[in-house]
């Protein structure tokens, strides 16, 4: 279990980038989700030992983290959001080459541990040509490998899908998703449906602070009863906006469709729908505004 409790970072520009940020994060995945913004490169920075918190604790299982990060680093996989080293080499050279940096310095040992890892992350085929001519989520899934030599107890992965196909973020998260039955995996996302349908746990976060916190389908179950969706005008939707809680609105057909929260039907025309991890996300979002 990864405890953090009243994690606080104010920027020198005096940004609150982490407010009172307590959760607890057991094996599994996580996600984290929250706008642009909300905070969640910085708690995912200050989890890895990167930067410091003002003030706060992090406890791995028995580790105290901000007092041991050493011993933390050890047991952790980071893909940052940026993670831009894209060389020539084959992907096998380049992850024999981070093998030893992460201390494998055994060849047999390390020849077994990359070859495990390409295996698992599906670039086995392609080990062989360079980084650099891989596709988006080849890049990713090549990432994954290198956050998880070294077997780390807690592997945190930020905002990894942007920029993927559907195709490549269902296989990519398919990959975290089977990781994250013996570990700890945080995957930080501004992109609702990543965490809807692999999650076991999530928090929503805004401003740097935690929104809401638990199971999506629990989440989900408190909205039940209370979401309306109807298709309106352009010409409606300015003067709906200012009587209801409107959630999203998404064209269909070339016309607008929203989706409201109320507690009884808001107008005629409007049915009761199931809710989703979307409704949940705008209605913190626009509570925390
Ligand atoms: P997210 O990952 O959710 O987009 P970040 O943690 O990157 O959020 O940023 C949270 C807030 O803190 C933003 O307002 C951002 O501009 C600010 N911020 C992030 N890093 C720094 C920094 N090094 N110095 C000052 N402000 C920062």
């Amino acid at each position: 279990m990864l405890s953090l409790r009243h994690l606080n970072k104010t920027y020198a520009n005096g940004v609150h980038a982490s407010n009172d940020i307590s959760l607890d994060i057991p094996t599994g995945l996580f996600g984290l989700l929250g706008p642009n913004g909300a905070g969640k490169s910085t708690l995912m920075r200050t989890i890895a030992t990167l930067q410091e918190p003002d003030s706060g604790t992090i406890h791995l299982d028995g580790l105290d983290v901000l007092r041991e990060p050493t011993a933390l680093r050890r047991q952790l996989g980071y893909l940052p959001q940026d993670f831009g080293v894209y060389p020539k080499v084959s992907a096998l050279e380049l992850l024999d080459h981070f093998a030893i940096l992460k201390g494998l310095v055994q060849r047999g040992e390390r020849k077994e541990a990359v070859e495990a890892l390409l295996h698992q992350t599906n670039l086995w085929e392609a080990r062989k040509r360079a980084v650099a001519s891989y596709s988006g989520g080849m890049r990713q899934r090549f990432g994954i490998a290198q956050a998880l030599l070294g077997a780390p107890r807690l592997v945190i992965v930020d905002e990894p899908t942007a920029g993927l196909d559907p195709d490549e973020r269902n296989r990519f998260l398919n990959l975290l998703a089977r990781i994250s039955e013996q570990v700890i995996v945080i995957l930080s996302t501004h992109i609702v449906e990543d965490v809807t349908d692999l999650c076991s746990r999530m928090a929503v976060i805004g401003k740097g602070r935690v929104l809401v916190e638990g199971e999506p389908k629990a989440a989900i179950a408190t909205l039940r009863g209370r979401i309306w969706r109807g298709a309106v005008s352009d010409a409606q939707l300015p003067e709906l906006q200012q009587r209801f809680t409107v959630l999203s609105s998404r064209l269909v057909g070339g016309k607008p469709q929203i989706n409201i929260y109320a507690e009884s039907q808001p107008e005629a025309g409007f049915t009761q729908v199931e809710p989703g991890l979307e409704d949940v996300y705008f209605l913190q979002l626009r509570a925390a505004a």
